[in-house]
């Protein structure tokens, strides 16, 4: 069994909701141990598109690392993802993060995920949820750190 973190990004339709849906379909892929909140970020790269919303999950999972991928996008195609522009809209965007304590790099697959230690979008809700992130998170510039907020849902 390994332990897999997972990124999560929506912003086309309910994003919201999608994010949820997706933490769900994860569940389907071992078992999800750990969730961050919902965010809001500002969109990353081509900036005239709607806000996302990002989560972090982690996973116990016994897929290895090219399945666990196949598997990820087979679930983003499912919740509606089509092929699109780099860095435009997406009805939902998984990426590997971490998976245990692996760094591993081919044509498809690079881990730890190659932005991790540089996007708000990631290192905010990861921090949220594994307290060894606080330093990166904190390490930001605060004007990259406030492109990030925690969305406060009903009950709060
Ligand atoms: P994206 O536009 O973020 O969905 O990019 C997806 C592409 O990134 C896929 O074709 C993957 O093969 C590649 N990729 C490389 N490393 C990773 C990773 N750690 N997690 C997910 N996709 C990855």
């Amino acid at each position: 069994m390994a332990r897999a973190t997972i990124g999560i990004g929506a912003n086309i339709g309910d994003a919201a909701a999608t994010v949820e849906r997706a933490i769900d379909a994860l569940d389907e892929l071992g078992r999800v141990i750990a969730r961050s909140s919902l965010y809001r970020s500002d969109p990353w790269g081509k900036r005239d598109q709607p806000d996302f919303t990002n989560a972090v999950v982690r996973l116990d999972t016994s897929l290895a690392p090219h399945a666990l991928l196949a598997a990820l996008q087979s679930i983003e195609r499912r919740l509606g993802r089509v092929p699109g522009e780099h860095w435009g809209p997406r009805a939902i965007d998984l990426d590997i993060l971490l998976y245990d304590d692996l760094g591993f790099e081919d044509e498809h697959l690079r881990i730890p995920h190659r932005h991790l230690f540089e996007r708000a979008f990631v290192l905010v809700p990861l921090a949220e949820i594994d307290a060894s992130f606080e330093a990166w998170r904190d390490a930001l510039p605060p004007s990259e750190r406030n492109t990030v907020e925690r969305i406060v849902t009903r009950g709060e």
